[in-house]
């Protein structure tokens, strides 16, 4: 088994390679099944307003429980997804999932002013994405501004002018429109003020190491200051200290998400969460003591 490399050149199959295409067999079908048999869910993480702790919205995860390979992490089926063309279902699957619960939330008076969706490559060179997120809005009565959808940076990478459309296309649905995972990979900064976007979700990978590393604080400040003056909201992913907290405060960061906040939870026990009272960071009751 030879793997094709880029510009048609090949090499010898590794060992891992025969574990990915086993990956691919294996849990290729396992994920068609489960997918028909609708044992995915979606799995919620709290984004917290810098500021006042406000949610400002909430990360919809794919979670998959398989009944004998037991949990399988996105990281490792959503490849599979993608290698064996389930991805656009995934993605479908997705979007109306969190169309359900966005319906749902405010049926039960869970204020979630909005729900982000990760959506891969692939699904982008689809025409008829903008379309079925319209027809989906629609109907499932939710306003527009509800929903947002995550792109990658490889998505800009896909710079044909059919993946292009389909971004502006969803923008002017006044869907939002984040870049997930910022800083990993090869996009420019100047290709950043060519698209659309709403929101810039900055890697956790330069969270991580904020505190210690001038380059990651080089990076992050320059970030936020860039997607500030683009009117862009800038999010923190991997949230997971209360120094990197008012580290990322006192750097006008609009929105954070990770473990100091909350983890990604089912739906469930995100009402539990929403219920109790908040966690409230110092800078916080500055801003609630000004309010009163
Ligand atoms: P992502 O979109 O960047 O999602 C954030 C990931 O970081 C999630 O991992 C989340 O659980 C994790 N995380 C959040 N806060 C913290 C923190 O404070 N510390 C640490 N260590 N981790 C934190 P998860 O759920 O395992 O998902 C991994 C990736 O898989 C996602 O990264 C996303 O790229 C992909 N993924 C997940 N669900 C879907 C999906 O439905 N469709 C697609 N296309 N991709 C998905
Ligand atoms: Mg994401
Ligand atoms: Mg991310
Ligand atoms: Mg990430």
């Amino acid at each position: 088994l030879a793997k094709k490399e880029a510009c048609g050149t090949f090499r010898v199959a590794t060992p891992d390679d025969h574990a990915a295409a086993q990956d691919r067999l294996v849990l290729g079908s396992a994920l068609r099944e489960s997918l028909a048999k609708g044992l995915l869910n979606l799995h919620y993480q709290p984004q917290v307003e810098a500021k006042t702790g406000a949610l400002y919205g909430v990360e919809a995860l794919s979670r998959w429980h398989h009944p004998h390979l037991g949990n399988i992490f996105p990281s490792r089926f959503i490849a599979v997804a993608e290698d064996t063309g389930q991805i656009e279902a995934i993605g479908a699957w997705c979007l109306e999932e969190a169309c359900r619960q966005i319906v749902k939330w405010d049926r039960d008076g869970i204020v979630v002013p909005a729900v982000s969706v990760n959506l891969s490559a692939g699904h982008f060179r689809k025409r008829q994405l903008p379309e079925m997120i319209s027809n989906l809005l629609t109907q499932f009565g939710i306003a527009p501004t509800r929903l947002t959808v995550e792109i990658t940076e490889s998505v800009m990478m896909d710079e044909i002018k059919d993946t292009m459309d389909v971004l502006h296309a969803i923008r002017a649905l006044n869907v939002g429109l984040s870049m997930d995972d910022f800083g990993t990979g090869y996009s420019s900064l100047s290709r950043l003020t060519r698209l659309p976007l709403t929101e810039i979700k900055i890697d956790r990978s330069f969270i991580m190491n904020l505190e210690h590393d001038a380059n990651a604080q080089a990076v992050t400040t320059a970030v936020i200051g860039i997607g500030n003056r683009l009117g862009m909201t800038v999010i923190t992913e991997g949230v997971e200290t209360e120094a990197q907290y008012e580290l990322l405060e006192s750097l006008h960061c609009d929105v954070m998400q990770g473990y100091l906040f909350a983890k990604p939870m089912a739906p469930k026990d995100l009402e539990t969460w929403y219920r109790q009272p908040r966690k409230i960071m110092p800078a916080m009751q500055k801003a609630q003591a000004q309010k009163q």
